[in-house]
């Protein structure tokens, strides 16, 4: 995480980081925060005031909905610091409804929800958690009698814009794997016309998420975004372009199995069926649980839990990837960039379509393909 510069904190009106200062917030994590929000949304520092003058201002309501989902993502978020996620989220959001921490249950929240959509009715912001299931009528999850298709339907096609938090909302996830015995579809999907943004993991990465909130904060819009609806600041970027496994990978140092030598080295996991040469997120840099660590770093292989179809298209998850081009120390580096460039645009046509081919191919062959 990038500290502030000198500057940008002079630039931050005294009275900001009082107010924080009152809340229990040291200027120093205060300013902190706002500077990692600047580089993890690619922005010049010269925006840090901005971001500080922002979540000093603005309030606007929140309604955050749990569908089909393990609640991964709303953890994720709820156990974030810098200041702590739910500062954030209790102090400069005004968040009218989620289930796991309201103080509310029953009828009056269910009331809290309702009112909230009636009264700020274009201007509130939505952040779904889970998939939702369309099978049966929808009678595999209900709030308050109503299904969740109806739910999504009118909390998110009321909203000014809905954040669809990790891969279940964002594209069905674990729930929507075959056979998918629910009919779980991506909020996407069951309200269509809505505008949503996708952010999927397994689960969201809780500094990526903080990162859109701050921007619409700060901008009153939500980032820009790929063709599957994903923010570029987060998913812009192959996992295997900035690995810090990727000298090994284009030494052609690969762990052969988990525990031997090229393991405890440190070596590239794609022989143990690392999927980061197909996988667009930021992970690499940003991290998990507060930049301390990520799967690769660790030791796992990438399971490609932030692309469409997951879990499918990217299992068996110790499988290796096919015809990825460029291995051998023979190969220049450019060339190994260009060739997993060339053979990424020809796979996947644009990044983050599923990898169709793996099924049934020859995935199991050994041979390591060379670029010429
Ligand atoms: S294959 Fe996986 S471990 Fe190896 S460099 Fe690429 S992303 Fe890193």
């Amino acid at each position: 995480m990038k500290d502030h510069h000198p500057s940008d904190q002079a630039s931050v009106p005294e009275g900001i980081l009082e107010s924080w200062e009152a809340k229990g917030v040291s200027r120093r994590d205060f300013l902190k925060f706002c500077s990692a929000m600047t580089a993890t949304l690619a922005l010049p520092a010269t925006f840090v005031p901005r971001i500080a003058q922002a979540l000093e201002d603005t309030r606007i309501p929140v309604i955050w909905l749990e569908f089909q989902a393990c609640t991964g993502d709303t953890e994720a978020l709820l156990r974030g610091n810098q200041p702590t996620a739910a500062e954030l989220i209790l102090d400069h959001l005004s968040v009218e409804y989620i289930e796991t921490v309201m103080a509310a249950a029953g009828h009056q929240a269910e009331e809290a929800k309702n009112r909230a959509v009636e009264k700020y009715k274009g201007q509130y912001l939505v952040l779904v958690d889970g998939s939702v299931p369309t099978g049966e009528g929808g009678a595999y999850c209900t709030i308050a009698g109503e299904s969740a298709l109806e739910v999504a339907r009118k909390v998110c096609g009321n909203a000014a814009a809905t954040i669809a938090v990790g891969s279940c909302a964002s594209f069905g996830g674990v729930p929507a794997a075959a056979p998918n015995p629910t009919g779980a579809v991506s909020i996407a999907e069951a309200v269509p016309g809505a505008t949503v943004l996708n952010m999927p993991g397994c689960p969201v990465n809780a500094q990526n998420l903080t990162a859109v909130i701050v921007h619409f904060l700060t901008f009153g819009r939500l980032p820009a975004t790929d063709r599957l609806g994903r923010p570029l600041f987060a998913y812009g970027k192959r996992i295997h372009d900035n690995c810090e496994r990727r000298i090994h990978f284009d030494a052609g140092q690969y762990a052969e199995g988990f525990g031997d030598e090229g393991h405890r080295k440190g070596y590239c996991l794609y022989k143990l069926g690392c999927k980061g040469p197909e996988t667009f997120h930021n992970c690499p840099s940003v991290r998990y649980n507060e930049g301390q660590s990520w799967p690769v770093m660790a030791g796992h292989g990438c399971i490609g839990c932030s692309e469409p179809g997951f879990w499918d298209t990217m299992s068996p998850f110790y499988r290796r990837l096919p015809n990825v081009p460029g291995f051998g120390v023979e190969a220049t580096a450019d060339k190994i960039g260009l060739g997993l460039a060339a053979a990424t645009a020809l796979a996947f046509g644009a990044h983050g379509v599923a990898s169709a081919f793996r099924k049934g191919d020859k995935v199991e062959a050994d041979k390591v393909i060379k670029e010429d």
